[in-house]
């Protein structure tokens, strides 16, 4: 794990460094001397330039990675990547500054560097204000700033990376003694080629996704809808229970936007030919749910997650017991867990703990009661935090409540945690005073 943890945190730095030097090597190699504040101006632009290319990388949601480290990981590290490779580029503006000559006396060089500038700044809004909560979304002021901000031309904006890598490659092309220097050449072609082939090839697969036609779509309780798809043509794509998805409607009234959402069906008897998603209403695109029909065409990006790894999964039943903690809608990659080993007959020993605001939040209690009948061994418990609701408990999920309903007991067992994040965090927290190790507890972040 925490080796793990180490390679999601660095190999994308490390990508950096690598390329980084290999492209620094090759440039001092043609020169017979530079000093001091030229070596760190062209450091600074070459890392930033080498940054530029791995952040466009990791937002092209390289599945082969993803499957490994996680989204969320790998999106806090492109936020924090970006941010660095903004101050270098800053540090590189400010050693070339040579008064404002430039703007009389514009070279290609620095027409192709100042506009790499400007699309980076635009790049940079709209990731930090509008796209990502990473920085924003602990703050109220800017948060209620994120919300003022229309997200789908922010996305549109946060395309001028591309833009932002064009200017770069050609500011340093037109430098003539990197233009000659083959070896440099040659490595900053393969490493910007390689990059914006794989975001091409990214943006093509999302073209050629799997299609899906609604086949069911209601509301389950006031601000909850169920959506179930099924392939336009041939079998469902597969996928691991408690995987997500982004979503896209075609031609419905909804903007076209992927929305990761997390199957709460996994595939079984019941779900063979459909893929069924469960979808709380947040904000704009989520209430524009309403308009769609069933029939309407959907396209299914991924599957992408890691939330039950197939150790866990093929673990022994009569040995290994699962605690599910879901925060409202967080039941949703727990239910496909569930029912992913409710498919399997399995009689191990499941406690599900689903905290709820309201009465009205609660549903599925029909299901609930059969799995309860073809495994003795689940139990749910349901807690609510903003009303009293009689027969159940009130109050938050705590290691008390943990204790309470015996999940504590449960020291070998494997916890799966999907809620909000401050529930995320509260939770590691109280596992964590319980003794669970990391390698036990499995989170899913609705949140990059
Ligand atoms: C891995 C993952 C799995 C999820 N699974 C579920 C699920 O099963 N059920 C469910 O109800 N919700 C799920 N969510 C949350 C869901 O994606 C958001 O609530 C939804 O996209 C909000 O969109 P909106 O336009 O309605 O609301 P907005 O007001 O636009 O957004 C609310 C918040 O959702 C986030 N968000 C918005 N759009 C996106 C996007 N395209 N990509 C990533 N984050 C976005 C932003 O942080 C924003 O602050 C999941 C999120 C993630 C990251």
């Amino acid at each position: 794990m925490r080796n793990k943890k180490f390679w999601s945190d660095w190999l994308f730095p490390i990508i950096s460094l690598v390329s980084f030097a290999t492209l620094l090597g090759a440039m001092l190699m043609s020169m017979d001397s530079i000093d001091v504040s030229t070596l760190i101006s062209f450091s600074t632009g070459l890392l930033a330039y080498t940054m530029m290319l791995t952040v466009t990388f990791i937002g092209s949601r390289p599945r082969f990675l993803e499957k490994h480290f996680g989204m969320p990981e790998m999106y806090e590290v492109h936020a924090v990547m970006s941010v660095i490779l903004s101050f270098l580029i800053v540090i590189h503006v400010i050693i070339q500054w040579n008064g404002f000559q430039w703007v009389t006396d514009m070279t290609i060089v620095s027409q192709t560097g100042w506009g790499g500038v400007v699309a980076l700044i635009i790049v940079m809004f709209s990731g930090i204000f509008s796209l990502s909560g990473i920085y924003v979304d602990k703050s109220k002021t800017f948060s209620k700033f994120k919300e003022k901000l229309n997200r789908e031309v922010n996305l549109w904006l946060h395309r001028f990376a591309i833009v932002a890598i064009v200017a770069v490659y050609f500011h340093m092309y037109f430098l003539p003694f990197l233009a000659n220097n083959l070896l440099f050449m040659i490595l900053l072609n393969t490493y910007t080629v390689a990059t914006l082939l794989y975001y091409v090839l990214w943006k093509f697969k999302i073209v050629a996704s799997s299609r899906y036609k609604v086949s069911k779509i209601y509301k389950a309780t006031p601000s909850l809808w169920v959506v179930e798809v099924e392939p336009v043509k041939g079998k469902i794509d597969n996928y691991t229970a408690g995987d997500y998805f982004f979503i896209r409607f075609k031609g419905a009234d909804i903007t076209r936007e992927g929305h990761p959402f997390s199957t709460s069906s996994a595939i079984t008897k019941r779900y063979s030919n459909s893929i069924e998603f469960m979808i709380k209403e947040a904000g704009d695109w989520t209430e524009s749910l309403a308009n769609i029909k069933v029939g309407d065409i959907a396209t299914l990006e991924g599957p992408y997650g890691h939330f039950l790894p197939e150790e866990v999964e093929q673990s022994p039943e009569d040995k290994v017991p699962f605690v599910l903690l879901g925060g409202g809608i967080g039941l949703t990659p727990n239910l496909s867990v569930l029912r992913h080993e409710v498919e399997k007959n399995s009689q191990r020993e499941i406690h599900c703990v689903w905290g709820l605001a309201f009465e009205e939040d609660m549903f599925m209690l029909d299901e609930f009661e059969e799995i309860k009948k073809q495994n003795p061994n689940f139990h749910l418990h349901i807690i609510f935090s903003n009303e009293e609701v009689e027969g159940y408990p009130f109050g938050f999920i705590t290691n008390e409540f943990l204790e309470e309903v015996g999940a504590d007991k449960y020291k070998d067992g494997h916890f799966f945690v999907c809620g909000p994040g401050p529930m995320l965090d509260a939770s590691r927290k109280v596992l964590a005073n319980g003794h669970v190790s990391d390698e036990q507890i499995h989170l899913d972040d609705f949140g990059f």
